[in-house]
C-alpha cells in the first residue's frame, strides 16, 4: 500500500510537472517567436533608418557594420535580385522566391545556404525602390531557449525530489496506524487484545484509533464470553453422561461428547465422516437415515459391547461444528443398571402380591366357611390356629420388606455403640424353643465386641442367618455360631450340617424371594439372605457362602465396623 501510494502520487506530481513543461515550453515557443519577430524587425527599422541617412556607396553602408553582431544585411533591387550582401561577397542572385521577399514584412526561419547557421530573416522596401533584408541567428535565441528548458528541468527535478521525501514523510505519518491496526486485530485474533496507543501526528486518526480500540475491546469481550460459553456447554455436554452426537442432512458427523467418543472409539479424525464409518450398529445408522429423511424421532434399545443402550434420535435445525448444519440429534444413554433395577422392582411388587395373596386367600376361605356355617364345632380351634399362622406369615412378609426398604433408603439408621456378643445373645435366646424343639446342639464362640452400628441390623443379620441354619437343618444337628474380630472387620459366621444349596443356586438365593424349594412348608419369606446382603453393603461387607448338598452350609459376613 505504502509503495502503491508514493508511486501513484509521483506519478501524479511527474504528470502534472509534464504538462506545466508542455504548456510553459509551448507559451516560451510562441513568446520567443514574438520576441523574435519584434527583435528582427528592430533591427530592420534600424538598418533601414541607417540606410536612408547613409550616402556612400552600398559597399561602404555594408562595411558601416560591424559583423561581430552577428547581423547579416541583403541589399536587392525591386526584382529580387542581390545587389550586395554582408555575408557573401557574391551578387546577383535570384532570391526573389524566397519567402521573406515574397511577403515582404513577414519573418521567415531557415538555415542559411550561405553561411550555413539557421537565420530569422525579414525584408522591407527602401525608398528607392530596393529591398532591404535583414537576417540574425537563431542558435543566440535557440541558446536560451535550452537555457530556460534546463533551469525548468533542474527545478522540476528539486521540486520533485522535495515533494518525494515529504510524501514519504506524510505516507509514514498515514501509514503507522495502519500497522498498529493490524498488530492489534493480530492479537485480538490470537485472544489477547490490546489497546493502541494514540500518537498519530492527525487528530482524525487517533479518533479512528480510539474507536477501533473500543470495537476491539467490545469484540474480545464478546469472544471471551463466548469462549465461556462454549466451554460451559462442553462441560455440561461431557458430564451429562450420554452420548451426544450430530449429524449433518448428508449422516456427516459434526459433533460428539467424551461419552460418544468413548462408546464408538471415536477421534478427532471422526468428524465430517459418514455414520456408517464409525457407527457398526445396523438399527442405529439406519435410524439417522430415516430421521434425515421423515423428520420423525425415534427411540429404541440396542445392545453394545455388553451394555444396554437407550438410544433417542431426534431431528434438530442446529449448527454443528464449523457452520456445518446438524439435522440429526443421537442421545445414547447406558441404562444397564436403571433397566435391571427396574426389573427388579417389578419382580419385587410381583413376587410380593403372590406372597400375600396366599395367605389372604387362605384366610378368605376360611372366613367364607365360617360365613356360610360349613364348619364343624370341632374344627373352629384348627382353623383359627390356621388363620393365625397366615397372618403371621404376612406379618412376617410386610416386616421383611419393611426392613428391607429401610435398609435401600439408608436414611433412617439410628446407629450407636453396640456389644455385638450381647445382641448375639439375645438372638439365641429368641431362638431356644426353636432349637430345643429340634434337640440341635449349639455352639457358640464369641468375643466380646463392641461396634458403631443399627443394632436392629445385627439382630436381624444373626437371626436370619442362624433361623436357616435351623430350618433347613434336620434334627439333632449341630449349628456353630462365630462371632470374632480382626483387622478392623468383624466376622460373623454359621455353619450348619443341613440340606446344603446345590452349586447352581449359591449365587442366587441373595435375591428376593427366591427360594430352592418353593414348595416348602416351613419356608420363610424368601427375603432373609436378601436383607443379609443389603445390611453387608450397608457396613461395606461382604458375604462368603460354602455349602454341599446335604453335607451342610456355612455362611460367612466380613463387615466393616
Ligand atoms: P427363606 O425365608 O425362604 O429362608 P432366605 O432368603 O433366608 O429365605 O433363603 C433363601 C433360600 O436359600 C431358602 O429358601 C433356602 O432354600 C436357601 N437357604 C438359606 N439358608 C440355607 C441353609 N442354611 N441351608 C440350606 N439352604 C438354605
Amino acid at each position: 500500500m505504502r509503495k502503491q501510494l508514493i508511486r501513484k502520487n509521483l506519478m501524479l506530481v511527474i504528470g502534472t510537472f509534464l504538462v506545466f513543461f508542455l504548456v510553459a515550453l509551448i507559451t516560451i515557443y510562441f513568446y520567443w517567436q514574438e520576441q523574435s519577430k519584434t527583435l528582427v524587425s528592430y533591427v530592420l527599422s534600424e538598418v533601414e533608418v541607417e540606410y536612408e541617412q547613409f550616402d556612400g556607396s552600398l559597399e561602404d553602408f555594408i562595411l558601416n557594420f560591424d559583423t561581430d553582431t552577428g547581423r547579416r544585411i541583403t541589399i536587392l533591387d525591386e526584382n529580387g535580385i542581390v545587389l550586395i550582401d554582408s555575408d557573401d561577397p557574391r551578387t546577383g542572385q535570384d532570391k526573389s522566391q524566397r519567402p521573406e521577399i515574397k511577403n515582404l514584412g513577414s519573418v521567415a526561419t531557415r538555415t542559411s545556404e550561405t553561411v550555413g547557421v539557421e537565420l530569422l530573416y525579414m525584408a522591407t522596401e527602401l525608398d528607392d525602390g530596393n529591398i532591404l533584408r535583414v537576417a540574425i541567428p537563431l542558435q543566440a535565441q535557440a541558446k536560451l531557449y535550452s537555457t530556460i528548458l534546463w533551469i525548468y528541468i533542474g527545478i522540476t527535478i528539486l521540486l520533485i525530489g522535495v515533494y518525494y521525501a515529504g510524501l514519504i514523510r506524510i505516507n509514514q505519518n498515514l501509514l503507522a496506524p495502519w500497522e498498529k491496526v493490524k498488530v492489534g486485530l493480530q492479537n485480538l485474533a490470537s485472544g489477547n487484545y490490546q489497546m493502541m496507543a494514540l500518537t498519530s501526528p492527525y487528530p482524525e486518526i487517533n479518533e479512528l484509533l480510539n474507536e477501533m480500540n473500543q470495537i476491539n475491546l467490545e469484540t474480545d469481550q464478546h469472544l471471551r464470553s463466548i469462549e465461556t460459553y462454549q466451554i460451559q456447554l462442553k462441560e455440561i455436554l461431557n458430564e451429562l453422561k450420554q452420548a451426544v452426537m450430530l449429524f449433518d442432512e448428508k449422516e456427516m458427523l459434526v459433533y460428539f461428547n467424551t461419552d460418544a467418543a468413548s462408546y464408538f472409539s471415536l477421534s478427532d479424525d471422526a468428524y465430517d465422516k459418514p455414520s456408517y464409518y464409525m457407527i457398526r450398529d445396523i438399527d442405529l445408522k439406519q435410524a439417522i437415515h430415516d430421521v434425515n429423511e421423515d423428520h420423525q424421532n425415534r427411540v429404541f434399545d440396542f445392545k453394545h459391547e455388553g451394555k444396554l443402550l437407550e438410544v433417542k434420535v431426534f431431528h434438530v435445525n442446529a449448527e454443528g461444528r464449523n457452520r456445518s448444519h446438524a439435522t440429526v440429534l443421537v442421545l445414547i444413554k447406558d441404562v444397564t443398571h436403571d433397566r435391571a433395577i427396574e426389573q427388579i422392582k417389578k419382580d419385587f411388587f410381583s413376587h410380593a402380591s403372590h406372597e400375600l395373596k396366599s395367605p389372604l386367600t387362605a384366610i378368605r376361605g376360611y372366613a367364607e366357611l365360617i360365613e356360610h356355617g360349613l364348619i364343624k364345632e370341632n374344627e373352629y380351634q384348627k382353623i383359627a390356629h390356621d388363620i393365625v399362622l397366615q397372618s403371621e406369615t404376612m406379618t412376617a412378609l410386610v416386616e421383611d420388606m419393611l426392613m428391607l426398604s429401610r435398609l435401600e433408603n439408608l436414611k433412617e439408621s439410628n446407629e450407636t455403640k453396640v456389644m455385638l456378643n450381647q445382641v448375639l445373645e439375645t438372638v439365641i435366646h429368641q431362638l431356644k424353643p426353636i432349637i430345643d424343639s429340634k434337640n440341635m446342639k449349639l455352639s457358640v464362640k464369641a468375643q466380646p465386641i463392641e461396634a458403631l452400628c443399627d443394632p436392629v441390623d445385627m439382630q436381624k443379620l444373626f437371626k436370619n442367618l442362624i433361623e436357616n441354619a435351623i430350618k433347613y437343618s434336620d434334627a439333632e444337628k449341630k449349628i456353630e455360631i462365630n462371632l470374632s474380630r480382626t483387622n478392623d472387620k468383624v466376622h460373623f459366621s454359621v455353619k450348619d450340617q443341613g440340606i446344603g444349596i446345590a452349586e447352581e443356586h449359591q449365587q442366587r438365593v441373595f435375591e428376593r424371594f427366591y427360594r430352592v424349594d418353593k414348595g416348602r412348608l416351613d419356608g420363610g419369606t424368601g427375603l432373609g439372605l436378601a436383607i443379609v446382603k443389603h445390611i453387608s453393603l450397608k457396613y461395606h461387607g461382604s458375604i462368603d457362602l460354602k455349602s454341599s448338598l446335604s453335607r451342610g452350609t456355612t455362611i460367612t459376613v466380613k463387615l466393616d465396623l
